[in-house]
């Protein structure tokens, strides 16, 4: 028998939510400059608050187009392509609906039925203009609005993940809340990742999952969400009308190579429903989605990266279609 091999934590508040870096060794100057990292990235793409290049772009609505840098241009450019997807859920341009219904920020509440409806011509993706030979963003009309909130913990994940390995790093977690990035393995079994009880404390979990070099992203309706008039109102949106997305879903989970995919696609999962979304992950090998429904069942689309130990038996796992 030897013993399990030791394993360093730190912790910060970044990106509203609590940060978790586990290393193999203690080291602190690797987890200050992670951390570093996290809140550079965060300052650029952050639409709460100034300075920030996507702030920039909304400040400028109607005004005049904002030059950014290649990283963010090609972030904004991946967003702005999952967004013209046929039936995409995901809308980098839902900014004002964001802004206007606050979900999970304080005052938030339902906004009357005509505000939302005035709102919507605002979020057209299609209208945002991107100038790849300059680096610009436009957008044409005041009171447009970009949000990269389904998409910028993902890409920092990334970037973490990067910037790890750069250091001879080969063995990290980095949990940014809701995106869980690894690299190498945690153990013989691989880093072991809980699959969160929806609407449970943050402890309960449905089961666990085990990966390595890879990147478990999980969005889910019980993350944001308040009470009003009997019905709870969550931080999906659906561009199409404006509320919330009410579908069979309570959580998607992508497993993928690359954090930036999982938050993209679990976006488009959820707004693809379960078959749809099986469907669509079998043209996406690289692809793996866990979903989780109203009904208890958890269903996922393949098995190839990761195993998956169910801790709560009134959950169904249905390892079905493969
Ligand atoms: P995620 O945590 O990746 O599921 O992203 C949720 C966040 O994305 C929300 O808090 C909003 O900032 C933003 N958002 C909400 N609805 C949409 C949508 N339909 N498309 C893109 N971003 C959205
Ligand atoms: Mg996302």
């Amino acid at each position: 028998m030897h013993a399990e091999p030791r394993i360093w934590s730190y912790a910060a508040t970044l990106l509203g939510s609590p940060i978790l870096l586990k290393l193999f060794h203690d080291d602190p100057a690797v987890a200050r400059r992670t951390f570093r990292l996290i809140k550079q990235l965060e300052n650029l793409l952050t639409v709460n608050r100034t300075p920030s290049q996507v702030m920039d772009i909304n400040l400028a609505a109607g005004r005049h187009p904002v030059t950014v840098s290649a990283p963010v241009f090609a972030l904004i450019a991946r967003a702005q392509a999952a967004s013209l997807r046929p039936d995409s859920l995901f809308n980098f341009a839902i900014g004002p609906l964001v802004k206007r219904w606050k979900i999970g920020f304080r005052g938030d509440s339902v906004p009357p039925a005509a505000e939302i409806a005035a709102l919507l011509p605002l979020t057209d993706p299609q209208r945002v203009v991107l100038d790849a030979a300059s680096h610009t963003v436009w957008l044409p009309q005041a009171g447009m609005a970009l949000d990269l909130g389904a998409i910028a913990k993902g890409y920092i994940a990334d970037r973490v993940r990067d910037d790890l390995r750069q250091q001879q790093v080969d063995r990290a977690l980095i949990n940014l809340g809701g995106n869980v990035h690894t690299l190498g393995a945690g153990s013989d079994a691989g880093w072991s990742i809980g699959l969160k009880t929806p609407f449970a404390g943050p402890e309960t979990l449905i089961g666990a999952l085990q990966v390595r070099d890879r990147s478990v992203v999980t969005s889910g309706i019980y993350e944001r969400w308040f009470e009003q008039d009997g019905r709870l109102w969550h931080h999906i949106l659906d561009p199409k009308t404006g509320y919330p997305l009410d579908n069979e879903l309570l959580s998607v989970t992508v497993i993928s190579a690359d954090s930036i995919d999982g938050d993209i696609w679990t976006t488009l999962l959820y707004g693809m429903g379960v078959e749809r979304g099986l469907a669509a992950l079998a043209q996406e090998p690289a692809l793996e989605a866990i979903f989780v429904t109203r009904d208890r069942r958890v269903i996922p689309s393949s098995q190839r990266h990761y195993t998956f130990t169910l801790l709560d038996d009134s959950w169904q796992w249905l390892p079905v279609g493969y």
